[in-house]
C-alpha cells in the first residue's frame, strides 16, 4: 500500500507564532501520522523561496512581526493565489489571517497589504477582544468550534468570502456581525487561539481530509480515540474566560 505523505508549510514561525500557535502544526502531524500517513514539515522563514505545499499554516503576532511577515509574503501573492486555485489548503490564525485579507491598518502605522486569499480587510480597533470563544459552523459536526481570542483587528468579509462560524460567546471578526473566521475555497481564516486545531480535532481532520482529497482524490481517515480531546472541546463550549 502506498504511503500517502502530506507537504505542510509553515510560515514565518519565527514571527508569526503567538500563545503557542505551533499547536495546530503538532495537530496536522500527529493526527497524519496516528493513521500512517507521512508528514513533511517545512519552516518557511523569511528570504526563504516559498513552493508547493498541501497544507499552509501562519500564526498570530504582535503589530511588528506583522510588517516584516506582510512584506515579505507580498513576493509571493500570485504563487499563493495559484496554490489557493489549485485547492491548496490554508489556516491563518488572527495576525496571519489578517495578512491573508486585502489589507491589515494597524494603529498609528503604514497600512499593511495582505495577499487577498481570502476578500476581508482589517482594521484596527480601540477596544482588545479578549476572551473564550464559542461558535457555531457548517462545515464540521460537532459544529462547534472553541479557542481563545486576543486581538484588536477588526476584520470585515466581502464578496464570495464566507464566515468560518457564528459567535455564540465572544467577538469574533468585529465584535458586531457575529461572524467569526472566513473561508474561501479552501483558506481559512480564524482568530482562535488555543490553539486551535488541538481543542478543535473534528476540525483539524476536515482540513486533513481536504488536502488528502486534493492531492489523491480520496479522503479516508481512521476514526482515532478522541475522548481527551472532546472533553477539553466540551468544557471550553459557553466559558467567558
Ligand atoms: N496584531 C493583530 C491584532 O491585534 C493580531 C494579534 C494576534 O495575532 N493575536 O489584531
Amino acid at each position: 500500500m502506498v504511503t500517502k505523505t502530506l507537504k505542510l508549510g509553515h510560515i514565518y514561525p519565527r514571527q508569526l507564532n503567538l500563545y503557542g500557535d505551533i499547536g495546530n502544526i503538532t495537530a496536522l502531524k500527529k493526527r497524519c501520522e496516528w493513521r500512517g500517513i507521512e508528514v513533511e514539515i517545512d519552516n518557511i522563514n523569511l528570504g526563504d523561496k516559498i513552493e508547493h505545499h498541501d497544507i499552509y499554516f501562519i500564526g498570530g503576532g504582535q503589530d511588528r512581526q506583522q510588517v516584516e511577515a506582510a512584506l515579505e509574503l507580498q513576493k509571493y501573492k500570485e504563487f499563493l493565489t495559484e496554490e489557493m486555485h489549485n485547492n491548496s489548503v490554508f489556516l491563518g490564525i488572527c495576525g496571519g489571517y489578517q495578512l491573508f485579507g486585502e489589507y491589515y491598518q494597524p494603529h498609528n502605522a503604514d497600512r499593511l497589504p495582505g495577499i487577498s486569499l481570502l476578500d476581508v480587510y482589517t482594521i484596527a480597533g480601540n477596544k482588545r477582544f479578549i476572551g473564550n470563544v464559542t461558535a457555531k459552523t457548517e462545515f464540521v459536526s460537532p459544529n462547534t468550534l472553541v479557542g481563545f481570542e486576543n486581538h484588536s483587528g477588526l476584520t470585515y468579509l466581502r464578496g464570495e468570502t464566507k464566515p468560518l462560524a457564528i459567535v455564540i460567546t465572544g467577538y469574533g471578526n468585529n465584535g458586531e456581525d457575529k461572524t467569526e473566521g472566513a473561508r474561501f475555497k479552501n483558506v481559512f481564516g480564524t482568530y482562535l487561539h488555543g490553539s486551535f486545531l488541538p481543542k478543535n480535532p473534528h476540525f483539524a481532520d476536515y482540513l486533513i481530509k481536504l488536502a488528502l482529497e486534493n492531492k489523491y482524490n480520496e479522503a479516508e481517515l481512521a476514526p482515532l480515540d478522541d475522548k481527551l480531546e472532546f472533553d477539553a472541546h466540551s468544557k471550553a463550549i459557553g466559558r467567558k474566560y
